[in-house]
């Protein structure tokens, strides 16, 4: 194919009628269950498949359309396919179909956004994207942030910038004088770890709190737990609160780590990557309460809002923080006003330079669909998760590890005959093995306290009561068989 072949738009009508077509069949047969949700096969067996080296030129008798097609397909046989209504496992969302197009449409016009030059349009939704998320999380109007990619990097940045402004000198110009630590609990999502080792304050840079019999942070141990980080050495800077966790889904008191925060003059981080989005839900907001008075909070897009990944908000209340995580100057990208004359210009705030334009998917779905349909969406996934613990209330054989807070849920099959302790781990990790084999259900396991427990995540507002009451039919059989 020639250059000017490749970029010619007839190619490309030609190409994406096919495609479309393509997509719009897989997403008719995950609807249909006529597919396994994750089909299993080994690293080994798929790299067999995929041994074939790149052609130099491909052979010019097959249509382009065909090859890309025979690519594609192959693409949607080997992956997970998040629109089947069997997907609960992890917590990457279901996207919107619309969306996707959304992002079609991104990367083909490909604006980096570093400079608001090389994307004007995109600097300005993310604006609008972002003053919309810091006032439904409760922040007035000094508030603001950016959009990055994932909420990993989305807690490193908030981190960043808690340092600076915590150190009590320009530690980002100086670098670092004493070993420093945030209080967190041992719920944690393991990011706050590897932010703060990242940068240079060892293990013990994320000091554990106490959880309580609800896998939330014990308000209660935050005293003995900033006076022994004290006692070994370390500056606290701040307290990181998870709104939800990641495991069991638990919010911690984000009231009273408030509280704790105020009286210590200490930076309060929200990682809320995972359930920020219940602000955004009349009827469950509520359990986010306190987040309005966190300094910084991290929200994934691609969790429960049904966004594609990755697509995360970082939110300060007092904007100029976000100002702070990356201190430095690029004067050949930045003019040399100061930073607050220059919030269209991205890249001093995030660690990217070059990205991708994530606020447009977001701005166009917050037009297309209205943001009470988001309120709604999150309440499907909610609903559906009491369905399932109401299920294994009511069932002998099934048990739950705590109370369902978010759309997340942590149990395990016990039936007679089977031992406690390891009998019983060994027994959760065959039934998830054998219940992801069968192609029906996409479920993951947790080890809480050292026990090995099934894990589900309702993601997709298409899986119905009928489908959880089947997940735990097929477990059973699964067990006895
Ligand atoms: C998912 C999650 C993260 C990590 O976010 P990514 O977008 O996967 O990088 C961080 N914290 C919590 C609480 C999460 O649930």
């Amino acid at each position: 194919m020639s250059l000017d072949q490749t970029y010619d738009p007839a190619a490309f009508r030609m190409d994406g009628q096919r495609v479309l077509e393509l997509l719009t069949e897989h997403l008719e047969s995950c609807a249909e269950r006529g597919l396994d949700v994750l089909p299993v096969i080994s690293p080994a067996a798929l790299l067999e498949e995929l041994q074939a080296p790149f052609p130099a030129r491909p052979d010019s008798s097959e249509p382009q359309s065909e090859i890309l097609v025979a690519q594609l397909r192959r693409l949607l046989a080997h992956s997970n396919h998040l629109h089947h209504p069997g997907y609960i496992g992890h917590q990457i969302s279901v996207p919107i179909p619309a969306a996707a197009l959304v992002e079609l449409t991104n990367a083909l016009l490909s604006n980096g956004m570093a400079v608001f030059e090389m994307g004007q349009i995109q600097t300005v939704m993310e604006r609008r994207v972002v003053e919309f998320l810091c006032s439904a999380v409760g922040y007035g109007e000094d508030s603001g942030g950016v959009l990055t990619h994932g909420g990993s990097l989305g807690n490193f940045t908030a981190l960043l910038a808690a340092r600076q402004a915590q150190a009590g000198h320009d530690v980002w110009t100086e670098g670092q004088r004493e070993p420093m630590a945030v209080l967190v609990s041992e719920q944690a999502h393991y990011c706050i770890a590897r932010s703060v080792q990242a940068m240079g304050w060892g293990a013990q840079g994320a000091w554990p709190v106490a959880t309580d019999d609800q896998f939330r942070l014990d308000p209660s141990d935050l005293p003995r737990a900033l006076e022994a980080a004290w006692a070994a050495g370390r500056r606290v800077i701040a307290v990181v609160g998870s709104a939800c966790s990641t495991a069991t889904g638990s919010f911690d008191p984000l009231i009273e780590i408030a509280d704790f925060c105020r009286a210590h003059h200490l930076w309060f981080h929200v990682d809320g990557a995972h359930g920020a989005s219940l602000a955004m839900s009349a009827k469950y907001k509520d359990r986010l309460s306190g987040i309005e008075r966190a300094d910084s909070v991290v929200w994934d897009l691609h969790k429960m809002l049904g966004l594609p990944a990755l697509n995360t908000a970082v939110l300060f209340r007092e904007e100029r923080r976000s100002y702070e995580a990356f201190a430095q100057e690029a004067s050949y990208l930045f003019e040399s006003t100061s930073p607050e004359e220059q919030w269209f210009n991205l890249g001093q705030r995030t660690m990217e330079c070059t990205k991708r334009g994530m606020a447009v998917t977001a701005y166009c779905m917050f037009q297309l669909l209205g943001t009470a349909w988001f309120g709604e969406h999150i309440d499907r996934l909610m609903e559906l998760t009491c369905v399932l613990e109401g299920m294994i209330e009511a069932a002998e054989d099934f048990e739950i590890a705590c109370p369902g807070q978010a759309n997340i849920l942590c149990f395990r099959h016990r039936p007679r005959g089977v031992g406690d302790g390891r009998e019983l781990d060994n027994h959760q990790a065959r039934l998830r093995r054998e219940l992801v084999e069968s192609g029906e259900f996409y479920i993951v396991q947790a080890r809480l306290r050292g026990e090995a427990w099934l894990r589900v995540t309702m993601m997709n507002p298409m899986t119905t009561r009928e489908d959880l009451g089947r997940l735990l039919g097929s477990l059973r059989r699964l067990a006895n068989g």
